[in-house]
């Protein structure tokens, strides 16, 4: 059974001074588990994990994850600024970006990010933008075809618009070595939400074997292997989740297998976990406002998919506590919809629920990773207020809601329209 890391009680409290809707993060489970991860591949010297920005951007997490000992991995300009407010520098940010801008390969380098290319023609682009090709350098590999498991998981890498493939993974070893690159490192993210713990170490099997060619032809120095994201976290309650440390334990057995004999054995691992490094960490707290009773049972909420977009997007599965109901029977069958003007604005679809009288509190599952970040504004919704719920069980507010301020903000036209300034001012906006 899933359970919710907060109490009707709790949030009682904090709707006093924040109404919903809000994300909320629990401090203590990302601790846990970003310590979990590090004890998984302690027996690396140079284990890195860079978490992936886009799925969290907020610098008050992210602040939580470097204190563990985290980097960043970002991919535009702005998550490189989002890291860099919170201290990172260096090599404790990797650039992992594709269709990559010029001026962002210049800020990338100007604050020392390990830059990680996805094409063998931004190697040219890049010596263009910044005048020479970095001493450390990564490259993204694609192998193309489809990317299968033991377990008979797979995906389809063939399909997807990342990385170089072998041939050029080779070449562009020599170019960039030619080009003055002193240490090298691989990178590739094969599969999405991963599931299984055989992900990583099938992954690094394949690149620790790809590793030692690529030494051996190009002479080059691998410094590092990126297993990049892809760790999956068990949206559904009767899905088994991931152990970290027996993925940390398959990862090593690959490496004392292929890259120790090779002499490669001071290779680090760096890994470039969103979802799994804060995924079931965050929920989305939402108030039901209506109930509507045609074909089918409506529960109207006061959160929307600019919220949280993933069902909406990808029909992707939420849980759903009904805070204050744990215990109830859930003897209810409802659609628990937004108030977007689209149909598929609905965070659950014929949903077994306990009865939900207007007012509850519905607890939404997961949220932490690719939740607030996928916001928009769609129907002039305004983005939600982040929470922080602390150790010591006290709530911070770590952003915001937008205001219609916020809204128009961008709006260069609205100081012709004396109207509507008129009524954001009648607004108190
Ligand atoms: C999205 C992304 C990640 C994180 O993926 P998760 O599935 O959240 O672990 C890591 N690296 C790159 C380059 C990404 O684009």
């Amino acid at each position: 059974m899933k359970k919710a890391f907060i109490t009707k009680e709790q949030v009682e409290e904090i709707v006093k001074k924040y109404p919903t809707p809000f994300h909320i993060y629990d401090e203590e489970g990302i601790v846990n588990n970003a310590k979990a991860v590090y004890e998984a591949f302690s027996w690396n010297k140079g284990f890195k994990e860079y978490f992936a920005v886009k799925a969290t951007p907020n610098p008050a997490l992210m602040k939580i994850l470097k204190d563990c000992g985290c980097g960043f991995d970002c991919s535009s300009d702005t998550e490189l600024m989002l890291s860099g407010c919170i201290g990172a520098k260096g090599s404790d940010i990797m650039f992992s970006s594709n269709d990559t801008p010029a001026e962002e390969y210049v800020y990338a380098d100007k604050i020392g990010a390990i830059i990680n290319l996805d094409d063998i023609t931004h190697i040219d682009y890049l010596e263009q933008a910044i005048g020479r090709i970095p001493e450390t350098i990564s490259c993204r590999y694609n192998p193309g075809g489809v990317f299968r498991m033991s377990n008979g998981i797979m995906d389809n890498p063939g399909d997807s618009k990342y990385g170089m493939t072998r041939d050029q993974l080779f070449e562009a070893y020599e170019i960039l070595r030619k080009k003055g690159a002193k240490k090298f490192g691989i990178h590739a993210f094969l599969a999405s939400n991963t599931v299984t713990n055989d992900y990583y170490p099938t992954l690094a099997g394949q690149l620790f074997e790809l590793a030692v060619e690529l030494q051996n032809k190009t002479g080059c120095e691998i410094a590092f292997i990126n297993l990049s994201g892809g760790v999956g976290i068990p949206y559904r309650p009767d899905q088994e989740g991931n152990d970290i440390k027996v993925i940390g334990e398959g990862v090593h057995k690959k490496f004392d297998e292929i890259l120790v004999p090779a002499g490669m054995g001071e290779v680090a691992i760096f890994t470039e976990m969103g979802r799994f490094m804060m995924g079931p960490y965050g929920g989305l707290v939402t108030k039901a406002i209506h109930e509507k009773h045609i074909y089918k049972e409506y529960i109207g909420v006061d959160a929307c998919a600019v919220d949280l977009m993933r069902p909406a997007m990808y029909g992707a599965y939420h849980h759903i506590t009904v805070l204050g109901k744990e215990n109830a029977p859930t003897d209810h069958v409802y659609d628990v919809t937004g108030s977007l003007c689209e149909n598929n604005d609905k965070f659950a679809i014929e949903r077994s629920l306990p009865e939900i009288e207007m007012g509850d509190y519905l607890f939404i599952h997961d949220t932490g990773a690719h939740g607030y970040s996928m916001g928009y504004n769609y129907n002039g919704k305004l983005k939600s207020a982040e929470i922080l719920l602390k150790k010591d069980g006290s709530a911070e507010l770590i952003r915001r809601a937008e205001t219609p301020r916020d809204y128009f903000a961008t709006l260069s036209c609205l100081k012709e329209y004396e109207t509507l300034e008129a009524i954001m001012k009648d607004e108190g906006i």
